[in-house]
């Protein structure tokens, strides 16, 4: 078992918490930008070594906060060249990240939640239910550990790319995630162009309509149906928020890249996969700018859900390309070592059977009944 710091880690304070810590301690507000260069920048964490504050400062802060990152459980390298890693949080909950470096960019997926609590059913991380969010410099944690790791393998290039696609659902842990991608979009931090953080949701209306007033990001909507019906039985989400008000949120979204919004659309054989389906599609998608990623199901044990087959995948791609929709067909990078959203950490936290099972299903019930009432 980890022991638990009962300091607030150094991650989990940001701009302002940092200037006030400063000027009540004696320092100035500046030393909060200072700060935050040698967390995110300079990926240093020992206090010690903050050599432009002055010794008090570094000692003070070594006392007051908790400077460890998450700490790596298990790295899993794909014969494709990624590397999912499991990183252990405080309180001895799993959370996954996959970092994907091409010859262009360095991809990295990032979790934003222990499990999740859609309960889609084709989904291993929504078989878990919730059982906490992660915080923002949790969040962050992983592309701090994601940038060491590149270094360790002796590469110079840092991360480029953030996919919100790992475990959880981002727009369910609103707050952290935004004060996350601030951070991320922050040109003296991480500095990353608003191109290439995309947050990916399942539907989640009100917080798709916040996150277009607040933050430019891409976003990316986990769609997998436009029959409603199919929808709602594939993601329950959609019960309460269905297609034409999705639809409707989406045609007011202020988009933020060339190709417009990304939709997700795992396919699985025999059920979302006929030409019926791309038509039902393609009708959805009409007056929006849209890209389709068209994902053959990762398989999971215990699931009887089979991906679909290339030719049905081809017709499905054909039917929408002819119709000028760009319809790529995306294989989940890291097959080989279960890289497909919450695999990983699932499968791992059944072995170590920590947090108990039952508080999370209890929480997916809460959720479920709230929606029904
Ligand atoms: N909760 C968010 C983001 C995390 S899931 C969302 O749903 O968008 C990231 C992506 O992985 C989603 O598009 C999701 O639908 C997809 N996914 C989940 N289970 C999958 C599986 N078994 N095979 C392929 N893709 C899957
Ligand atoms: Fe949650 Fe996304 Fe999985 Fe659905 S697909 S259960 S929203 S992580």
């Amino acid at each position: 078992m980890s022991c638990i710091s009962n300091k607030k880690s150094a991650l989990d304070l940001f701009e302002q918490d940092w200037e006030l810590w400063f000027t009540e301690n004696g320092g100035k507000r500046f030393n909060a930008k200072q700060l935050r260069n040698w967390l995110f920048v300079r990926n240093e964490f020992d206090p010690k070594k903050f050599s432009n504050l002055s010794p008090k400062m570094r000692e003070s802060l070594e006392n007051d906060f908790d400077w460890s990152l998450p700490a790596i459980d298990t790295v899993l390298s794909s014969t494709d060249g990624s590397d999912k890693i499991l990183l252990r949080m405080q309180d001895g909950n799993l959370a996954e990240c996959v970092l994907m470096p091409s010859e262009k960019r360095v991809t990295l997926c990032v979790s934003s939640q222990i499990g999740c609590r859609m309960a889609c059913t084709f989904c291993q991380t929504g078989k878990m239910g919730l059982t906490r969010h992660l915080t923002a410099g949790e969040i962050l944690a992983q592309i701090v550990i994601a940038n060491l790791r590149l270094k360790e393998k002796g590469l110079t290039s840092k991360v480029t790319n953030i996919v919100f696609m790992g475990m959880g659902e981002p727009l369910d842990n609103y707050d952290n995630v935004v004060e996350a991608c601030k951070t991320m979009l922050d040109p003296a931090l991480f500095g990353l162009s608003k191109h290439r953080v995309t947050v990916s949701t399942s539907g989640l209306i009100p917080e798709i309509m916040r996150l277009g007033q607040d933050l430019p990001v891409a976003l990316a909507i986990s769609l997998h149906s436009a029959d409603e019906t199919q929808r709602s039985e594939m993601m329950p989400v959609n019960r309460k928020y269905p297609l034409a008000d999705l639809k409707k949120a989406l045609l007011e979204y202020p988009v933020q890249t060339r190709h417009g919004i990304t939709f997700e659309y795992v396919m699985i054989k025999g059920k979302n996969d006929s030409v019926l389906h791309a038509k039902k599609l393609v009708k959805f998608l009409h007056g929006l700018k849209a890209k389709v990623n068209l994902i053959p199901l990762n398989r999971h044990p215990g699931n009887p859900m089979e991906a679909a087959e290339t030719d049905a995948l081809r017709a499905f791609q054909e039917y929408l390309s002819v119709r000028s929709i760009p319809a790529p067909v995306r294989y989940s990078r890291g097959q080989d070592v279960s890289a497909a959203c919450g695999q990983l950490a699932s499968k791992r936290q059944s072995e170590l059977d920590l947090p108990p099972r039952t508080v999370a299903l209890a929480r997916r019930r809460e959720y479920l009944d709230s929606k029904n009432h």
